[in-house]
C-alpha cells in the first residue's frame, strides 16, 4: 500500500515552489496533508490546491511538527539556515538550492540516473542538481552507458527563469521599457538583458570560472561517481523565458558512431531525440517549455575531438531542472523508504 505523507513546501510562492504544487498535484502524489511555507511577505496568501484553497504560512523554526517531507525552494541561506531544524524534527528534506550538494553524506540524485542514492542519507537531506546539469546529464547519461563519458565542453543558454520570479519581471519590463522608448536600470542582471546575452551566472571564483560553471563539473562528477570526469563551461542568460539549452561536445572512452548514438536514447525515461537536419528539426526552448520530458538534437560526431558526439540538449529547468525532479525524489521515497 502507499504510503501518503504530510509534505510542506518552502518556497510555495516561488518560480520552483508554483511548480512543485502542479507536479504534486499533477502526479497524484499520495498526501495526507500539505503545508505551504514563504516568507511573511506571503503569510495568508490563498492558493488552491486539488479544488481546496490553502492558505501560505510564515515559515519559522516550529514549521515541520509532523511534517514527513519537505521540499525546500527559498534559496540557499533559507536552506541552510532550516533543512537541519527539518531534518531534526524527523522530517526528510529534497532541497533545491546548492547549500548542501557537495556534502558527502547528502546524495544528490536524478532519479532517472542514480535513483539507488536517494534511499541513503543519513543527514536526512537529499540535494536536487543545479538545472543545467540535470538537463546535460539527461543527454548524456543514455551515452555514458553505451561509450562512457570522459570529457564534456559545454556552453549554456539559461533562461530568465532560472533567476526566479524577479528574472522573469526584469525580461519583461526591459522590453517593454525598451518598446516604449523609456529608460530602465538594470537591477537583477548587472546588465540589459532584453535583446542581449550575459555571459555570467552566479559569481566568479578565483579559477575564472563562475559557481554556475563549477557546479557542472563538481555535481556531474557526484551523480555520476565518476571522480576524474572533465568538464569545462560557459554559462551563459539569454533572454528566453523559460527552458535551458546546452551545446556540448562529449568524449567518451569508447569509439562512438552516430547511429549507436541515436539508438542508446530507444527506452531511456525522461529524453528524446528531436534531430532531423533534412527538415530543420532541432529542439528549441519553446519545445520543452511546460513540458517534463528533455529534448536532444543536432547530434553529429565531432569533428575536433577523437570519440566525441557534438549535441544540443533543451530542457524546462522549472520542472525537470527543479520541481518535476524533487517531486520525483520524493515519489522515490514514498515507493522505498
Ligand atoms: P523565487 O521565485 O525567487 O522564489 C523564492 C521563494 O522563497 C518564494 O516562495 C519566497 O517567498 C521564498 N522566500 C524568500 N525569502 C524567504 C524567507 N525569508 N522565508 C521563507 N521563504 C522565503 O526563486 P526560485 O527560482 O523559485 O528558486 C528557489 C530555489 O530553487 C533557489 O535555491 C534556486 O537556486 C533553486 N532553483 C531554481 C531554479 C529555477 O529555474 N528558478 C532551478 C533550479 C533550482 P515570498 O514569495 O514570500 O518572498
Amino acid at each position: 500500500m502507499t504510503q501518503a505523507m504530510n509534505v510542506a513546501i518552502v518556497g510555495a510562492t516561488g518560480a520552483v515552489g508554483v511548480e512543485i504544487l502542479s507536479c504534486l498535484e499533477n502526479r497524484n502524489f499520495p498526501l495526507k496533508s500539505l503545508k505551504l511555507l514563504a516568507s511573511a511577505r506571503s503569510a495568508g496568501k490563498q492558493v488552491s490546491f486539488r479544488g481546496k484553497m490553502l492558505t501560505v504560512e510564515e515559515l519559522t523554526e516550529n514549521s515541520f511538527e509532523g511534517v514527513d517531507l519537505a521540499l525546500f525552494s527559498a534559496g540557499g541561506d533559507i536552506s541552510r539556515q532550516f533543512a537541519p531544524i527539518a531534518a531534526a524534527a524527523g522530517c526528510v528534506v529534497v532541497d533545491n538550492s546548492s547549500a548542501f550538494r557537495q556534502d558527502p553524506d547528502v546524495p544528490l540524485v536524478v532519479p532517472e540516473i542514480n535513483p539507488e542514492a536517494a534511499l541513503n542519507h543519513p543527514r536526512n537531506i537529499i540535494a536536487n542538481p543545479n538545472c543545467t546539469t540535470i538537463i546535460t546529464l539527461m543527454a548524456l547519461y543514455p551515452l555514458h552507458l553505451k561509450f562512457v563519458l570522459k570529457t564534456i565542453i559545454a556552453s549554456s543558454y539559461q533562461a530568465v527563469s532560472g533567476s526566479g520570479q524577479h528574472g522573469i519581471t526584469e525580461l519583461e519590463n526591459q522590453v517593454r521599457a525598451i518598446a516604449d522608448g523609456h529608460p530602465f536600470t538594470p537591477s537583477v542582471y548587472p546588465c540589459q538583458i532584453a535583446f542581449n546575452v550575459i555571459p555570467q551566472i552566479d559569481s566568479f571564483t578565483d579559477t575564472g570560472y563562475t559557481k554556475e560553471e563549477l557546479k557542472m563539473l563538481n555535481e556531474s562528477r557526484k551523480i555520476l561517481s565518476l571522480p576524474d570526469l572533465k568538464v569545462t563551461c560557459t554559462c551563459v542568460r539569454v533572454p528566453v523565458y523559460r527552458s535551458h539549452s546546452i551545446s556540448a561536445i562529449a568524449q567518451f572512452e569508447r569509439p562512438v558512431s552516430v547511429e549507436e548514438a541515436r539508438k542508446a536514447y530507444d527506452g531511456m525515461p525522461g529524453i528524446a531525440i528531436k534531430d532531423d537536419p533534412a527538415t530543420s528539426t532541432w529542439p528549441t526552448p519553446l519545445d520543452t517549455t511546460c513540458q517534463d520530458t528533455c529534448l536532444v538534437g543536432r547530434i553529429r560526431k565531432d569533428l575536433a575531438i577523437d570519440n566525441a558526439l557534438n549535441l544540443w540538449a533543451v530542457g524546462d529547468q522549472v520542472l525537470k531542472g527543479a520541481a518535476l525532479n524533487a517531486v520525483q525524489i520524493a515519489e522515490l521515497l514514498v515507493k522505498h523508504d
